[in-house]
C-alpha cells in the first residue's frame, strides 16, 4: 500500500496539512454535523498559479491593485477548509470543526447552507485548464480521510456548481469526475486489501 501523507484528523487539523490561518470563518450551527465535501477551483489571476495570492486572498491579506482581476474581487471575505496548489500540496486554513465561508448560497439534497455542513476544497485550477495528477492523489488521500474522521460524508461529495448552480461553474469542465471515483475507490480497496492480508 501507498504511503498517505494525509492519513489523520487530530482535532479538526488535518495532519500533514501547511497551516495557515484564515480569520473568514465561524462556528458551525449547534448540533450539526459534517457530511458533505464541496470541490471547488480557484487560481489568482485567473489561470495563472503559483504567486501566492489564493493564499493571501484568504487571509484577507491581498494587496487588491496588483492585478486589475483582483479589483473585482475586493473587499470579499472568503476560505476554504482545503486548498491543494498544483504540486500537491496542501493548505488548511480553517479547522474542520469551524464553518468555512466557501459555498455561498447553496444547496445539497434540499439542505440549504451548505457551509453549515460541509468541509470545502480548494483545487488550484481553473475552469479551462486540466489538474495535475499531484492535485489528484491528494485530493484522493484527503478526501479518504476525511470520510473516515466524519463517516456521514459517506459518498456526499459534490462539486461547487452542484450545489450552486445557477452561480458557479467550479471545479468545472477539466475536472475529471470518473477518473478522482476510480482513484478514489481504488485508493479504498486497496487500503481494505492490505488489512485483509
Ligand atoms: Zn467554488
Amino acid at each position: 500500500m501507498q504511503h498517505s501523507k494525509f492519513a489523520q484528523v487530530e482535532d479538526g487539523v488535518l495532519i500533514g496539512a501547511t497551516q495557515i490561518a484564515s480569520p473568514n470563518f465561524n462556528v458551525r450551527p449547534d448540533g450539526t454535523d459534517i457530511q458533505l465535501i464541496v470541490i471547488h477551483n480557484i487560481s489568482l489571476p485567473p489561470s495563472q498559479f503559483g504567486g501566492g495570492y489564493i493564499q493571501q486572498f484568504f487571509q484577507n491579506k491581498l494587496d487588491w491593485s496588483l492585478h486589475p482581476y483582483f479589483q473585482t474581487i475586493e473587499g470579499m471575505q472568503v476560505s476554504a477548509h482545503l486548498l491543494i496548489l498544483r504540486t500537491g500540496e496542501v493548505i488548511q486554513f480553517v479547522n474542520f470543526n469551524d464553518r468555512s465561508w466557501h459555498a455561498g448560497r447553496s444547496s445539497y439534497l434540499a439542505q440549504k447552507e451548505c457551509n453549515d455542513y460541509s468541509i470545502g476544497i480548494e483545487l488550484e485550477g481553473s475552469d479551462d485548464l486540466p489538474f495535475e495528477k499531484e492535485q489528484y492523489q491528494s485530493l484522493v488521500e484527503v478526501v479518504q480521510t476525511l470520510q473516515q474522521a466524519y463517516p456521514k460524508i459517506q459518498n456526499h461529495i459534490a462539486g461547487h456548481s452542484d450545489i450552486a448552480p445557477k452561480r458557479k461553474t467550479d471545479p468545472g469542465p477539466f475536472f475529471d469526475w470518473p477518473l478522482f471515483r476510480f482513484q478514489l475507490s481504488a485508493a479504498k480497496l486497496s487500503k481494505k486489501t492490505s488489512f485483509d492480508l
